[in-house]
This record gives C-alpha cells, structure tokens and sequence, in this order.
C-alpha cells in the first residue's frame, strides 16, 4: 500500500481519476451515491478525469494531441474487467499515471461477471452476441473493434494494484471511505470477513435437508416478523455464498440479500484472500453432510470470480 506516496501530498489538493473498462456503470453510480458525503470529498479532491461525468477526451478536444492522454493523478480507480487491448492500454496508462492505483468493483478485482466469458472463450463469446436470433449481424465485426485479449483478466492479473475494494456494485461509503483514508494519508477501514459474519440468521448447525434447493423454491420465513428471527438459508437447504464471500453489502444490520430474504450469490468475491469461491463452498457444503451432487451447476459459484483462471474453456472430449 503506497500510503507514503499520498502523506506527503496534503499540501496540495488531491487529483482523482477514474477509467471504465468493461464495466456496465454500476460502480461509477455506486461512486455518485456516496451522495452527500461526496460534496464534504470534494473539499479536498479534483476529479481530473472520469470518463462517466466530464467530456475529458483522450486525444484532445479536436484530435490535436494525436495520442492517447490521460493526466497525472494521486488516485486512479478503474473498473470493470480487462478483455481486449484497449482496456489493457487504458489500465497500463492509467497505472503510470496514478500514484495509487484502486481496483474499483468485484470486476475489477476478480473479474466480476465479464469473466463469465471466460466458460467458452472469447471467440464463442463473441459468436454468440453476435451471431445468434438476438442480433442481425451475422458475422462477427472484424473492424472498428478492438482486439480481444484471449480471456477476460481482473486488473492485479495486468498491472500492480494498491487497494481492492469488490463489491458489485461496491458499497459507496467504502469508497468514500477509501478516498477519505488517502486524502488523510491513513490506511482505510474495509471489511475483511465474510457474508455470514455480518448476517443475524439463526444459525443451529443442523441442515433441514441433504439436498441443495433451486432458487425456485421460497425460503420460509415470517415477514411479519425481524430478520434475526430467520433460519440460516443455508442451513435451510439453498446455496447462500455467504461462507465464502467477502463481507461489505451489509446495511440495517443484514446483508443486502438475506435482507431481502434470498441467498447470497456471492457479488463481493471471495472472503479469503486467493480464495475459490467454488471449491470453498464445495468443502462447506460437503462438511455439513449435503450431498454436492445436488448442486446443479457447480461452476455457478464462480459467477463473480471466474478471472485468474478459475473459469477456464473446458477441452471437449475427442
Ligand atoms: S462490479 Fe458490478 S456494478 Fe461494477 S462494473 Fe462490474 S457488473 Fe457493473
Ligand atoms: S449462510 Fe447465508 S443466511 Fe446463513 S448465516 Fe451465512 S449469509 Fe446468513
Ligand atoms: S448478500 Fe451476497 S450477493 Fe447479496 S449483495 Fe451481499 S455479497 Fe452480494
């Protein structure tokens, strides 16, 4: 964590930049709802480029700089995953030119759900969206595009990263909490453990079932009632990624989902570092005594982490 590099900047305003890659605009909304609290930043912050708010062009106004520009900046955030080499030059540049680097988004930091390409290659990815009823095209754009890397990368598979704040979307008062910490030149507060950490269900230790339910059937619950007074999802037979999910979304006193009072699918990646958050669920499934089998698709769990090689094109057999 490069604290130093901002400690000795409070001497002048510090410049915020942020990039999109192949990201849908959640996180930049997620950054907008800071809400108030970003006016309080803005005390003490430039945002020198943000594609998503300000006309900032990268090659000037009219073309003129006849190269890619982005400027000088103490913050970059960037979201989003890494699938072709516009992303990848972007991310690289982005990397020189700030002095900290924050991977913004569980697409950022493990490829989130572009990575899910990462099941058939980019090649069928790409047939797929462009070749199937839903779309008129029928071949693959060969030009104006740009090329493809060969899977769909998180950012720290690139380039070096300071901070990774996964999320998806992130929690707004934690990246207001991360810019905050490095305009104060502290090291940020962000959560470190998992979902069910942060989760008030009851929890007995007992599974109501040896089977894994589909997200088909309604959990049993009173609505009537708090949601500390709800059994465990989990131990109620359906596949809550809380165990293996890094804590963050909790808001009221719950996770956002069990909130809700559906399982967790797992939207803040893996609760351990250079964790799996399918196999990891695999083992906690398994040592409750369900039966895997029962899980339908297993490479479901990886829905949000399938970067770093998780999700890979399988070989067919010959
Ligand atoms: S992490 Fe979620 S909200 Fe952010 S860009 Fe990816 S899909 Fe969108
Ligand atoms: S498994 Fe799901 S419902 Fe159970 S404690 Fe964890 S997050 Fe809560
Ligand atoms: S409960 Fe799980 S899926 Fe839902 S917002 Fe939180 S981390 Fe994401």
């Amino acid at each position: 964590m490069t604290q130093t590099s901002t400690q000795s900047q409070h001497t002048h305003r510090i410049r915020l930049a942020e990039e999109w890659l192949h990201s849908c605009a959640g996180c930049e909304m997620a950054f907008l709802n800071i809400g108030e609290h970003l006016l309080d930043l803005l005390q003490d912050i430039d945002i020198v480029h943000m594609p998503v708010l300000m006309d900032h062009k990268y090659y000037g106004q009219k073309g003129e700089y006849g190269q890619r520009r982005l400027p000088k900046a103490d913050i970059g955030l960037v979201s989003g995953g890494c699938a072709n080499e516009e992303h990848k030059e972007i991310l690289t540049h982005m990397r020189a030119q700030c002095d900290v680097l924050v991977a913004l988004g569980t697409c950022a930091t493990h490829g989130g759900i572009p990575a899910m390409a990462n099941n058939w290659g980019m090649q069928e990815t790409y047939e797929q969206v462009f070749q199937t009823s839903t779309c008129e095209t029928t071949s693959v754009p060969a030009d104006h595009l740009p090329r493809p890397l060969d899977r769909v990368y998180a950012l720290d598979e690139l380039v070096s990263i300071d901070l990774l704040l996964p999320g998806c979307p992130p929690n707004p008062t934690h990246i207001a909490e991360i810019i905050g910490s490095l305009v104060a030149g502290r090291q940020p507060q962000l959560p470190s453990k998992s979902v069910c950490d942060t989760c008030p269900a009851i929890r007995t230790g007992k599974m109501v079932s040896k089977e894994v339910k589909r997200f088909t059937c309604n959990c049993v619950f009173d609505h009537e009632q708090p949601i500390d007074t709800m059994r465990c999802l989990l131990e109620q037979g359906f596949l809550c990624m809380g165990p293996v999910t890094m804590a963050g979304c909790a808001r009221d006193g719950a996770p956002c989902c069990i909130r809700a009072r559906v399982p967790c699918r797992g939207c803040y990646g893996p609760a351990r570092q250079g964790g799996h958050q399918m196999m990891d669920m695999l083992n906690a499934v398994s040592g409750s005594g369900v039966d895997v089998k029962s899980i339908v698709d297993r490479k479901n769990m990886l829905r949000f982490s399938g970067a770093h090689n998780r999700l890979r094109v399988r070989r067919k057999r010959k």
